[in-house]
């Protein structure tokens, strides 16, 4: 096997950089960040590449084109991880260019467009509570102000910056030139059983799906369990109960791609078992890749619930904090990356992301695309007990290596 094996080790070796005593957790400069950075960094240096952190903590490594002037390919993803993550979330996505240019260096093999590997410093928002630190850097929608948000030990961003030897004053110069990128590709686990249940090891996708998040606040009537005529209350978590239900029954019976999750559910002052419940809030995580498909979903999701609230005369308050677009994949990438399948007798499968990924900050800053590859152990992600296996890794390396091999910037006359 070229590149699987090899990955799968590396993948091992990396599930050590890890701050916990078990399991792994990485977090953005953490001792765990430097520990996994300084051993990308000599994977990137060894595979013929100029390496070194930026200002912010990402690893960034240069394999330098035939034409010095041509836009270069970007590719990458996440070090960090969640708490008590899996091995292949993110670093899949910097191994595997990373053995891709080895394989150009060993063979002395130059492209005409230089490639980088970043392996971004902050994707998950673990320890500063804001996500996709290092892409929101480079495609310039970093905030200052993020460097004086504090983790749970008081400490500022500024300040671990400064403890990783990065520079929180330099951040600017983290943000790149598109007219210098030629595109951003970045390979991931799928994180889900679409490919594994298709018997596929791997997947082109269409579009990162969009949020949009709300927080719903059933007010009822609270009184006594005991002497409150059934006929006569205004239960709020009863009235809330049955629109967790409708919500799951719309999502469930909607044709298009849509998915639906209230997580959260609490009754204030965490509930009583003597007294109705007089106010209860839940929150709603709804996703498509298409935008419209979301807007419309998420009027008749709250229709539905407001209907359901007049019926039982409790009040309902609707507040959405979280509004993200959806991000389209380039189609013409989306075309590249299918023929590169396709050459290695693989079924294209297309399909969306319903988790957010780097990729998306690039969307509208330069031509994006993403290659997902089989999750295994019945799609389970964000745990220990993730799964890839060696062949699939080679697969979607040797995918990716014919991506950037073959690469063709779309002419700026095509349509
Ligand atoms: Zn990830």
């Amino acid at each position: 096997m070229r590149f699987g094996t090899e990955i799968l080790k590396q993948a091992d070796f990396l599930a050590t950089c890890s701050q916990g005593s078990s399991g792994i957790t990485r977090t953005y400069l953490s001792d765990a960040h430097r520990q996994a950075g300084d051993y990308l960094l000599g994977l990137m240096r060894e595979a013929g590449m100029q390496a070194g952190y930026d200002a912010l903590g990402n690893v960034v490594g240069r394999y330098p084109g035939l034409e010095a002037d041509s836009p270069v390919i970007v590719t990458g993803s996440h070090q960090d991880s969640v708490v008590d993550a899996g091995r292949y979330d993110g670093l899949f996505g910097i191994l595997s260019p990373i053995a891709c240019i080895k394989d150009l260096h060993r063979r002395g093999v130059r492209l005409r467009h230089g490639i980088e590997v970043i392996g971004f410093g902050d994707e998950e928002g673990v320890r500063f509570e804001v996500t996709m630190i290092g892409s929101a850097a480079l495609t310039g929608s970093f905030d200052v102000n993020w460097l004086d948000r504090c983790d749970d030990a008081g400490i500022t961003m500024r300040r671990a910056l400064e403890n990783f030897g990065g520079n929180a004053d330099a951040w600017q110069s983290v943000r790149r030139d598109p007219g210098r990128i030629a595109c951003f590709i970045e390979s991931h686990i799928e994180q889900g059983p679409v490919l594994l249940s298709e018997n596929l090891p791997v997947g082109v996708v269409t579009a990162i799906a969009g949020v949009s998040r709300l927080r719903a606040s059933v007010v009822g009537l609270a009184g006594h369990a005991g002497t409150v005529p059934m006929a006569n209350r205004r239960d709020a978590l009863a009235a809330a109960a049955e629109m967790v239900l409708a919500i799951e029954r719309l999502a469930q019976s909607d044709p298009s791609p849509v998915v639906a999750t209230v997580g959260k559910i609490s009754v204030a002052g965490g509930g009583a078992i003597n007294v109705i419940p007089g106010r209860v809030e839940f929150t709603v995580d709804l996703r498509s890749p298409d935008d419209a498909i979301r807007r419309t979903a998420e009027a008749a999701l709250t229709n539905a619930c407001n209907a359901i609230a007049a019926q039982r005369k409790v009040v309902l308050e609707w507040q959405r904090f979280f509004d993200l677009n959806a991000a389209p994949c380039d189609p013409y990438l989306q075309e590249q990356l299918a023929s590169a399948i396709g050459e290695h007798g693989v079924k294209v499968r297309r399909l969306p992301s319903g988790a957010g990924h780097d990729a998306m900050k690039f969307a509208g800053f330069t031509p994006m695309a993403m290659l997902f590859v089989r999750c295994g152990n019945g799609g389970i992600s964000h745990n220990p007990l993730e799964i890839m296996t060696a062949e699939d890794a080679e697969v979607a390396t040797s995918v990716l290596l014919r991506f950037l091999e073959d690469f063709e910037p779309k002419s700026p006359h095509a349509a």
